[in-house]
Protein backbone atom coordinates (compact mmCIF):
# COMPACT_ATOMS: atom_id res chain seq x y z
CA UNK A 1 0.00 0.00 0.00
CA UNK A 2 1.32 3.57 -1.08
CA UNK A 3 1.12 6.45 0.91
CA UNK A 4 -1.94 8.02 -0.62
CA UNK A 5 -3.72 4.72 -0.25
CA UNK A 6 -3.07 4.85 3.39
CA UNK A 7 -3.80 8.26 3.78
CA UNK A 8 -7.13 7.37 2.12
CA UNK A 9 -7.56 4.65 4.56
CA UNK A 10 -6.52 6.33 7.43
CA UNK A 11 -9.01 9.20 7.09
CA UNK A 12 -11.49 6.95 6.36
CA UNK A 13 -11.12 4.74 9.29
CA UNK A 14 -10.98 8.61 11.61
CA UNK A 15 -14.72 9.29 9.94
CA UNK A 16 -15.91 6.10 10.59
CA UNK A 17 -15.34 6.58 14.25
CA UNK A 18 -16.49 9.78 14.68
CA UNK A 19 -20.04 8.73 12.67
CA UNK A 20 -20.41 6.23 15.59
CA UNK A 21 -19.53 9.06 18.08
CA UNK A 22 -21.88 11.45 16.36
CA UNK A 23 -24.98 9.03 15.31
CA UNK A 24 -24.85 6.19 17.80
CA UNK A 25 -23.90 8.13 20.73
CA UNK A 26 -24.56 11.97 20.12
CA UNK A 27 -21.39 12.60 21.71
CA UNK A 28 -18.98 13.84 19.14
CA UNK A 29 -15.10 14.47 19.61
CA UNK A 30 -14.51 17.16 17.31
CA UNK A 31 -15.54 20.10 15.67
CA UNK A 32 -18.26 19.04 12.60
CA UNK A 33 -15.73 21.64 10.43
CA UNK A 34 -12.57 18.98 11.63
CA UNK A 35 -15.11 16.27 10.09
CA UNK A 36 -16.02 18.16 7.04
CA UNK A 37 -12.11 19.18 6.19
CA UNK A 38 -11.42 15.01 6.49
CA UNK A 39 -14.15 14.56 4.43
CA UNK A 40 -13.04 16.80 1.61
CA UNK A 41 -9.61 15.47 1.93
CA UNK A 42 -10.98 11.95 1.47
CA UNK A 43 -13.09 13.21 -1.56
CA UNK A 44 -10.42 15.18 -3.45
CA UNK A 45 -7.95 11.97 -3.09
CA UNK A 46 -10.73 9.91 -4.05
CA UNK A 47 -11.80 11.81 -7.43
CA UNK A 48 -7.83 12.01 -8.21
CA UNK A 49 -7.33 8.06 -7.59
CA UNK A 50 -10.99 6.22 -8.17
CA UNK A 51 -9.26 3.07 -8.51
CA UNK A 52 -8.58 2.86 -4.79
CA UNK A 53 -12.08 4.47 -4.08
CA UNK A 54 -13.71 1.91 -1.07
CA UNK A 55 -17.37 1.28 -2.29
CA UNK A 56 -17.81 1.64 1.49
CA UNK A 57 -16.60 4.85 1.84
CA UNK A 58 -18.03 7.28 4.26
CA UNK A 59 -18.51 9.61 0.95
CA UNK A 60 -20.30 7.26 -0.97
CA UNK A 61 -23.47 6.45 1.59
CA UNK A 62 -25.51 8.30 3.72
CA UNK A 63 -24.13 8.31 7.41
CA UNK A 64 -26.44 7.60 10.48
CA UNK A 65 -26.84 4.12 12.42
CA UNK A 66 -30.78 2.75 13.41
CA UNK A 67 -30.35 1.34 17.16
CA UNK A 68 -31.94 -1.98 17.30
CA UNK A 69 -33.26 -1.34 20.09
CA UNK A 70 -35.82 1.08 18.45
CA UNK A 71 -38.46 -0.79 15.76
CA UNK A 72 -36.79 -0.47 12.49
CA UNK A 73 -39.07 1.53 9.73
CA UNK A 74 -38.22 0.54 5.73
CA UNK A 75 -37.93 4.12 4.02
CA UNK A 76 -40.52 3.74 1.18
CA UNK A 77 -38.60 6.55 -0.55
CA UNK A 78 -34.42 6.93 1.02
CA UNK A 79 -33.92 9.71 2.62
CA UNK A 80 -30.45 11.13 1.85
CA UNK A 81 -28.20 13.57 2.75
CA UNK A 82 -27.26 16.72 1.01
CA UNK A 83 -23.89 17.53 -0.76
CA UNK A 84 -22.09 20.86 0.54
CA UNK A 85 -20.10 23.38 -0.46
CA UNK A 86 -18.06 26.19 1.91
CA UNK A 87 -17.54 29.51 -0.58
CA UNK A 88 -18.60 31.28 -3.26
CA UNK A 89 -16.46 29.68 -5.91
CA UNK A 90 -17.71 26.25 -4.64
CA UNK A 91 -21.46 27.62 -4.85
CA UNK A 92 -21.39 29.39 -8.40
CA UNK A 93 -20.01 25.60 -9.73
CA UNK A 94 -23.07 24.17 -8.24
CA UNK A 95 -25.64 26.84 -9.90
CA UNK A 96 -23.43 26.19 -13.19
CA UNK A 97 -23.71 22.39 -13.23
CA UNK A 98 -27.57 22.58 -12.77
CA UNK A 99 -28.06 24.87 -15.40
CA UNK A 100 -26.10 22.40 -17.62
CA UNK A 101 -27.68 19.31 -16.52
CA UNK A 102 -30.91 21.41 -17.49
CA UNK A 103 -29.74 22.35 -20.81
CA UNK A 104 -30.42 26.05 -19.77
CA UNK A 105 -28.72 29.55 -19.74
CA UNK A 106 -31.73 31.04 -18.10
CA UNK A 107 -31.10 32.01 -14.83
CA UNK A 108 -32.93 28.84 -12.08
CA UNK A 109 -35.66 29.57 -10.04
CA UNK A 110 -34.21 28.33 -6.24
CA UNK A 111 -36.26 27.79 -2.48
CA UNK A 112 -33.70 29.10 0.41
CA UNK A 113 -34.18 27.36 3.74
CA UNK A 114 -31.95 27.74 6.73
CA UNK A 115 -30.14 24.26 7.71
CA UNK A 116 -31.56 23.75 10.68
CA UNK A 117 -29.23 21.90 12.98
CA UNK A 118 -30.90 19.03 14.57
CA UNK A 119 -31.98 15.71 12.92
CA UNK A 120 -34.11 14.17 10.25
CA UNK A 121 -37.33 12.87 10.50
CA UNK A 122 -40.03 11.52 8.73
CA UNK A 123 -43.47 11.42 9.79
CA UNK A 124 -46.32 9.27 8.19
CA UNK A 125 -50.25 10.54 8.47
CA UNK A 126 -52.88 8.07 6.98
CA UNK A 127 -56.02 9.73 6.34
CA UNK A 128 -54.98 12.78 7.86
CA UNK A 129 -53.52 11.05 11.88
CA UNK A 130 -50.21 11.13 12.60
CA UNK A 131 -49.56 6.61 12.04
CA UNK A 132 -45.92 6.72 12.43
CA UNK A 133 -42.44 8.59 12.50
CA UNK A 134 -38.88 7.52 12.09
CA UNK A 135 -35.44 8.78 12.30
CA UNK A 136 -33.49 9.05 8.44
CA UNK A 137 -31.19 5.75 9.84
CA UNK A 138 -28.66 5.03 7.08
CA UNK A 139 -31.21 6.53 4.29
CA UNK A 140 -33.41 3.01 3.80
CA UNK A 141 -33.49 2.19 7.56
CA UNK A 142 -34.82 4.22 10.01
CA UNK A 143 -35.60 3.88 13.95
CA UNK A 144 -39.18 3.80 14.98
CA UNK A 145 -39.79 7.12 17.16
CA UNK A 146 -43.56 7.16 16.67
CA UNK A 147 -44.12 7.30 20.27
CA UNK A 148 -41.12 10.27 20.56
CA UNK A 149 -42.83 12.06 18.38
CA UNK A 150 -45.98 12.21 19.67
CA UNK A 151 -44.57 14.08 22.30
CA UNK A 152 -43.41 17.05 20.59
CA UNK A 153 -46.51 19.63 20.60
CA UNK A 154 -46.03 21.58 17.46
CA UNK A 155 -46.32 18.24 15.34
CA UNK A 156 -49.63 17.74 14.73
CA UNK A 157 -51.36 14.47 15.67
CA UNK A 158 -54.11 14.94 13.36
CA UNK A 159 -53.74 17.12 10.07
CA UNK A 160 -56.25 20.08 9.64
CA UNK A 161 -57.60 21.90 6.86
CA UNK A 162 -59.43 20.57 3.95
CA UNK A 163 -58.39 18.21 1.13
CA UNK A 164 -56.29 16.01 3.18
CA UNK A 165 -54.12 13.66 1.29
CA UNK A 166 -54.85 9.86 2.21
CA UNK A 167 -51.43 9.22 2.64
CA UNK A 168 -48.50 11.87 3.32
CA UNK A 169 -45.31 11.76 4.44
CA UNK A 170 -43.84 14.79 5.14
CA UNK A 171 -39.79 15.19 6.04
CA UNK A 172 -38.16 17.63 8.37
CA UNK A 173 -36.25 18.60 11.22
CA UNK A 174 -36.65 18.25 15.02
CA UNK A 175 -34.60 20.49 16.62
CA UNK A 176 -34.27 22.30 20.04
CA UNK A 177 -34.52 25.84 19.74
CA UNK A 178 -31.53 28.18 21.55
CA UNK A 179 -33.52 29.36 24.56
CA UNK A 180 -34.73 25.54 25.22
CA UNK A 181 -30.94 24.15 25.10
CA UNK A 182 -29.78 27.25 27.41
CA UNK A 183 -32.80 26.50 30.02
CA UNK A 184 -32.17 22.32 29.91
CA UNK A 185 -28.21 22.35 30.10
CA UNK A 186 -28.98 25.47 33.04
CA UNK A 187 -30.86 23.19 34.50
CA UNK A 188 -28.73 20.14 33.84
CA UNK A 189 -25.83 21.50 35.62
CA UNK A 190 -27.93 22.38 38.60
CA UNK A 191 -29.22 18.95 39.08
CA UNK A 192 -25.65 16.95 38.01
CA UNK A 193 -27.74 15.45 34.52
CA UNK A 194 -25.87 15.22 31.64
CA UNK A 195 -25.15 18.39 29.62
CA UNK A 196 -25.65 18.55 25.83
CA UNK A 197 -22.75 19.37 23.68
CA UNK A 198 -24.92 21.14 20.88
CA UNK A 199 -28.69 22.01 20.23
CA UNK A 200 -27.99 18.98 17.36
CA UNK A 201 -26.89 16.79 19.97
CA UNK A 202 -29.44 17.80 22.44
CA UNK A 203 -32.69 16.64 19.80
CA UNK A 204 -30.74 13.71 18.88
CA UNK A 205 -30.44 12.45 22.06
CA UNK A 206 -33.51 13.46 23.45
CA UNK A 207 -35.70 11.76 20.59
CA UNK A 208 -33.77 8.72 20.76
CA UNK A 209 -35.00 8.13 24.66
CA UNK A 210 -36.80 4.64 24.76
CA UNK A 211 -38.95 6.12 27.17
CA UNK A 212 -41.13 8.81 25.57
CA UNK A 213 -42.26 10.41 28.72
CA UNK A 214 -38.49 11.93 28.83
CA UNK A 215 -38.88 12.97 25.23
CA UNK A 216 -42.05 14.84 26.56
CA UNK A 217 -40.41 16.97 29.16
CA UNK A 218 -37.53 18.08 26.33
CA UNK A 219 -37.98 21.58 24.76
CA UNK A 220 -38.01 19.99 21.37
CA UNK A 221 -39.56 21.76 18.06
CA UNK A 222 -40.00 20.88 14.49
CA UNK A 223 -39.86 22.06 10.98
CA UNK A 224 -41.35 20.37 7.87
CA UNK A 225 -39.24 20.79 4.92
CA UNK A 226 -39.86 18.13 2.27
CA UNK A 227 -42.69 15.74 1.35
CA UNK A 228 -42.14 11.43 0.58
CA UNK A 229 -44.26 9.29 -0.53
CA UNK A 230 -47.75 10.54 -1.05
CA UNK A 231 -51.66 8.73 -2.26
CA UNK A 232 -51.82 8.36 -6.13
CA UNK A 233 -54.97 10.45 -5.62
CA UNK A 234 -53.14 13.30 -4.57
CA UNK A 235 -51.94 16.14 -6.93
CA UNK A 236 -49.04 17.96 -5.51
CA UNK A 237 -47.81 21.27 -6.16
CA UNK A 238 -45.25 22.08 -9.13
CA UNK A 239 -42.88 24.05 -6.76
CA UNK A 240 -41.04 23.14 -3.53
CA UNK A 241 -41.44 26.40 -2.02
CA UNK A 242 -45.77 25.58 -2.87
CA UNK A 243 -45.57 22.47 -1.56
CA UNK A 244 -44.18 23.72 2.02
CA UNK A 245 -46.91 26.56 1.82
CA UNK A 246 -49.33 23.40 0.64
CA UNK A 247 -48.19 21.85 4.19
CA UNK A 248 -48.91 25.05 6.45
CA UNK A 249 -52.26 25.17 5.56
CA UNK A 250 -53.06 21.56 7.24
CA UNK A 251 -51.24 22.56 10.66
CA UNK A 252 -47.62 21.74 10.33
CA UNK A 253 -44.88 24.30 10.60
CA UNK A 254 -43.12 25.60 8.44
CA UNK A 255 -39.52 28.04 8.71
CA UNK A 256 -40.81 31.92 8.02
CA UNK A 257 -37.58 32.06 6.81
CA UNK A 258 -37.63 29.84 3.40
CA UNK A 259 -37.79 32.35 -0.04
CA UNK A 260 -37.79 31.69 -3.63
CA UNK A 261 -35.07 33.58 -5.51
CA UNK A 262 -33.92 33.79 -8.71
CA UNK A 263 -29.97 32.20 -9.89
CA UNK A 264 -27.32 32.39 -7.83
CA UNK A 265 -26.97 35.93 -7.06
CA UNK A 266 -30.31 35.69 -5.16
CA UNK A 267 -28.52 32.25 -3.24
CA UNK A 268 -25.66 34.35 -2.13
CA UNK A 269 -28.03 37.09 -0.78
CA UNK A 270 -30.33 35.37 0.86
CA UNK A 271 -26.53 33.22 2.15
CA UNK A 272 -25.60 36.24 3.40
CA UNK A 273 -28.90 37.51 4.71
CA UNK A 274 -29.13 34.33 7.21
CA UNK A 275 -25.71 34.15 7.89
CA UNK A 276 -26.26 38.41 9.32
CA UNK A 277 -29.26 37.65 11.22
CA UNK A 278 -28.23 33.64 12.66
CA UNK A 279 -27.08 34.83 16.33
CA UNK A 280 -30.76 36.35 16.32
CA UNK A 281 -32.82 33.87 15.14
CA UNK A 282 -34.19 31.37 17.87
CA UNK A 283 -33.00 28.25 16.70
CA UNK A 284 -29.31 27.05 15.77
CA UNK A 285 -28.31 26.83 12.15
CA UNK A 286 -25.39 25.40 10.41
CA UNK A 287 -25.91 27.00 7.10
CA UNK A 288 -28.55 27.52 4.34
CA UNK A 289 -29.62 25.03 1.76
CA UNK A 290 -30.90 25.77 -1.87
CA UNK A 291 -32.79 23.62 -3.41
CA UNK A 292 -34.01 23.60 -7.15
CA UNK A 293 -37.38 24.88 -7.02
CA UNK A 294 -39.45 23.50 -9.96
CA UNK A 295 -40.39 19.67 -9.21
CA UNK A 296 -40.22 18.81 -12.95
CA UNK A 297 -36.41 19.95 -13.04
CA UNK A 298 -35.68 18.31 -9.49
CA UNK A 299 -36.69 15.17 -11.61
CA UNK A 300 -34.61 16.04 -14.49
CA UNK A 301 -31.61 16.45 -12.50
CA UNK A 302 -32.46 13.25 -10.18
CA UNK A 303 -29.64 11.97 -7.20
CA UNK A 304 -26.37 10.42 -6.63
CA UNK A 305 -26.08 7.72 -4.23
CA UNK A 306 -26.26 9.96 -1.13
CA UNK A 307 -27.56 13.38 -2.28
CA UNK A 308 -29.66 15.09 -4.52
CA UNK A 309 -28.18 16.75 -7.54
CA UNK A 310 -30.73 19.32 -7.18
CA UNK A 311 -29.93 21.01 -3.90
CA UNK A 312 -26.94 21.94 -2.03
CA UNK A 313 -26.03 23.16 1.23
CA UNK A 314 -23.74 25.86 2.09
CA UNK A 315 -22.33 25.93 5.02
CA UNK A 316 -21.99 28.68 7.46
CA UNK A 317 -18.24 28.92 9.36
CA UNK A 318 -18.61 26.63 12.25
CA UNK A 319 -19.16 28.68 15.50
CA UNK A 320 -16.45 26.91 17.42
CA UNK A 321 -13.99 27.68 14.81
CA UNK A 322 -14.76 31.28 15.01
CA UNK A 323 -14.64 31.47 18.50
CA UNK A 324 -10.94 30.19 18.25
CA UNK A 325 -10.77 32.75 14.72
CA UNK A 326 -11.58 35.60 17.16
CA UNK A 327 -9.31 34.64 19.66
CA UNK A 328 -6.08 34.67 17.63
CA UNK A 329 -7.61 38.04 16.01
CA UNK A 330 -7.74 39.19 20.06
CA UNK A 331 -4.07 37.87 20.43
CA UNK A 332 -2.28 39.45 17.95
P1 LIG B 1 -25.87 17.33 6.68
O1 LIG B 1 -26.29 17.63 8.07
O2 LIG B 1 -24.68 18.05 6.17
O3 LIG B 1 -27.10 17.59 5.67
C1 LIG B 1 -28.26 16.79 5.57
C2 LIG B 1 -29.24 17.02 6.67
O4 LIG B 1 -29.54 18.39 6.78
C3 LIG B 1 -30.59 16.39 6.47
O5 LIG B 1 -30.58 15.03 6.78
C4 LIG B 1 -31.44 17.19 7.39
O6 LIG B 1 -31.47 16.59 8.64
C5 LIG B 1 -30.72 18.50 7.53
N1 LIG B 1 -31.46 19.69 7.12
C6 LIG B 1 -31.57 20.81 7.89
N2 LIG B 1 -32.29 21.74 7.29
C7 LIG B 1 -32.69 21.23 6.09
C8 LIG B 1 -33.47 21.73 5.03
N3 LIG B 1 -33.98 22.94 5.07
N4 LIG B 1 -33.67 20.94 3.96
C9 LIG B 1 -33.13 19.70 3.90
N5 LIG B 1 -32.37 19.15 4.89
C10 LIG B 1 -32.15 19.91 5.98
O7 LIG B 1 -25.65 15.83 6.45
P2 LIG B 1 -25.59 14.64 7.44
O8 LIG B 1 -25.24 13.51 6.56
O9 LIG B 1 -26.79 14.57 8.29
O10 LIG B 1 -24.42 15.01 8.40
C11 LIG B 1 -23.17 15.27 7.95
C12 LIG B 1 -22.65 16.41 8.78
O11 LIG B 1 -22.76 16.11 10.15
C13 LIG B 1 -21.20 16.65 8.50
O12 LIG B 1 -21.01 17.55 7.44
C14 LIG B 1 -20.70 17.17 9.82
O13 LIG B 1 -20.85 18.57 9.84
C15 LIG B 1 -21.62 16.54 10.82
N6 LIG B 1 -20.96 15.38 11.46
C16 LIG B 1 -20.08 15.66 12.42
C17 LIG B 1 -19.39 14.65 13.04
C18 LIG B 1 -18.42 14.99 14.14
O14 LIG B 1 -17.75 14.08 14.63
N7 LIG B 1 -18.32 16.23 14.56
C19 LIG B 1 -19.60 13.31 12.66
C20 LIG B 1 -20.51 13.06 11.65
C21 LIG B 1 -21.19 14.10 11.04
Amino acid sequence: MNEIQSRMRALQQLLERYDTEYYLYDEPSVPDAEYDRLMKELRALEAAHPQWRDANSPTQRVSGIALATFGTVHHEQPMLSLDNVFNADDLNAFGRRVQERLFTNEAVTFCCEPKLDGLAVSILYEQGELVRAATRGDGVTGEDITQNVRTIRVIPLRLGGEHVPARIEVRGEVFMPKAGFERWNKQALVKGDKVFANPRNAAAGSLRQLDPAITAQRPLAFYAYGIGVVDEETALPDSHYARMQYLKQFGLPVCDEIRQVVGMGGCQDYHDDILAKRDALPFEIDGVVFKVDAIAQQQQLGFVSRAPRWAVAHKFPAQEELTRLNDVEFQV
